[in-house]
């Protein structure tokens, strides 16, 4: 048994980072970027109207006397219209926001500043406009002024969210070169286990960790393969386990602890799958077990043993499986592992003399004074307490009962900083 700190330690110093792809941009969702986006085009390509009004020229209205100039509509010009028409002064066109504006111009008045009635005002119209507010350049967003074309608008590291590959559609990449996505292969083990759309019979047991894992490896941007559920028999398992080394990552669950039943570990070792820890001093999870299977020329797995019991699977998850593939996928240091903070706690919370404990709790109030609230829960077999739990409340080994009012550690369970997605070839077109 080793501790905690340790253990997640070993992981990190395990795991590294996929080699980067080329990919579809929409593809690269949620991933970080392994090369620069380099423009091909300035934004604004061209000096682009930013109101619908009126185009003018600086100098006529600075000349006009008592605030209100008199215009000759000479154009109009809808985005996506364009004109060779240089405009004189006097004169004015009519322009809709994100039109070019044409060369002699280099203001836009708004449509609200039209004296008269503006659905008239159209080229081969006067108009009279009284902008009390007009300053020189206004309403015109300028060639080049958020990039220039050669510019690296997103720098090797950016994480894709929706700002950025907006962004890079933009300036023209239809593909870029990203971290790799992670494929997770999730078994279950158990004879006792069902598919949750069966009714478990007595004795039976519906197998949520599979859609649970999945879920988590999905929400961290990762992509889930499920291999459903192998019965506790040396070869069911080895099969499964053989086909869950072909992904970067495997996690099964159930069979890791020290019942007759639990196979795992021993069929990890036949597989070819170093072992590196098992058994972490940590409360709920203490069986995990976790090894690499490393192959010559080819990219090694990683294998995690997650207990069978829900909670602590979950819980091992995030501790273990999260920062695994965060690193994987490229992620930067602080994205490894779920943010913590201190909190004061409003019920007593109960720890354990001989390790650590995580318990589902929900945190409120600002960020400097957070109050923890555990949350009802019965143990590693009691998925309830977690759903709804916006933290765990991390205690220190050493207490049986910590008092209302102590300070704890919590941490947040926030998927915020990485955009769920699904699965790469889900989605269509760049
Ligand atoms: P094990 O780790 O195999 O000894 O399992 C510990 C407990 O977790 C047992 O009550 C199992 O029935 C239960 N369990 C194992 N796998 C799953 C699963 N995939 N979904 C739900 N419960 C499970
Ligand atoms: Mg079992």
């Amino acid at each position: 048994m080793i501790e905690l700190a340790d253990a997640i330690a070993l992981v990190e110093a395990t795991a590294g980072p996929l080699p980067p792809r080329r990919m579809r941009l929409l593809d690269a969702c949620g991933l970080a970027l392994a090369e620069p986006v380099v423009a091909d085009v300035d934004s604004p390509p061209w000096d682009r109207a930013m109101m619908d009004g009126f185009a003018v020229r600086s100098a006529d209205v600075a000349a006009a006397s008592g605030g209100v100039v008199a215009l000759d509509v000479v154009v109009d010009l809808a985005a996506g219209d364009v004109t060779a028409l240089e405009i004189r002064p006097g004169c004015c066109a009519r322009i809709m926001t994100g039109a070019p504006i044409p060369a002699g111009v280099d203001a836009v008045i708004p449509v609200e500043c039209a004296c008269d009635d503006a659905a008239t005002a159209h080229a081969g119209s006067r108009v009279n406009l009284d902008d009390q507010k007009f300053r020189p350049g206004q309403h015109v967003a300028r060639q080049g002024v958020a990039f220039r074309a050669g510019d690296a608008v997103l720098p090797a590291g950016s994480l894709l969210g929706a700002a950025e590959i907006g962004l890079a559609a933009e300036a023209g990449a239809t593909h870029v070169v990203a971290a790799g996505r992670p494929r997770v292969a999730i078994l279950s083990t158990g004879s006792e286990l069902v598919p949750p759309d069966a009714v478990p019979a007595f004795g039976q047991t519906r197998n949520s960790n599979g859609p649970m894992l999945a879920a988590a490896v999905r929400l961290l941007g990762a992509e889930p393969i499920p291999l459903g559920i192998a019965v506790d028999r040396p070869e069911a398992i080895r099969a499964a386990v053989a086909q869950g080394l072909a992904a970067d990552v495997l996690l099964l669950s159930g069979g890791v602890s020290a019942g007759d039943l639990d196979l795992v570990p021993d069929i990890f070792l036949r597989c070819g799958v170093e072992k590196i820890f098992h058994k972490v001093r940590h409360k709920p999870g203490k069986p995990v077990w976790f090894g690499v299977a490393r192959r010559e020329g080819a990219a090694s797995t990683l294998v995690f043993g997650l207990p069978g019991n829900p909670a602590s699977s979950l819980v091992c998850f995030e501790l273990f499986v999260r920062p695994a593939l965060m690193i994987l996928a490229g992620q930067p240091r602080d994205a490894w592992h779920l943010p913590r903070a201190s909190a004061r706690l409003t019920a007593p919370a109960k720890g354990a003399a001989d390790r650590p404990v995580y318990l589902p709790c929900r945190l409120d109030g600002p960020p400097d004074a957070l109050t923890a609230t555990p949350l009802p829960w019965t143990g590693s077999s009691d998925l309830r307490g977690f759903a709804g739990a916006n933290g765990y409340v991390a205690l220190p080994a050493g207490r049986a009962t910590h008092e209302p009012s102590s300070e704890v550690d919590v941490v947040l369970r926030t998927y915020e900083r990485v955009q769920p997605v699904g699965p790469p070839r889900a989605q269509s077109g760049s």
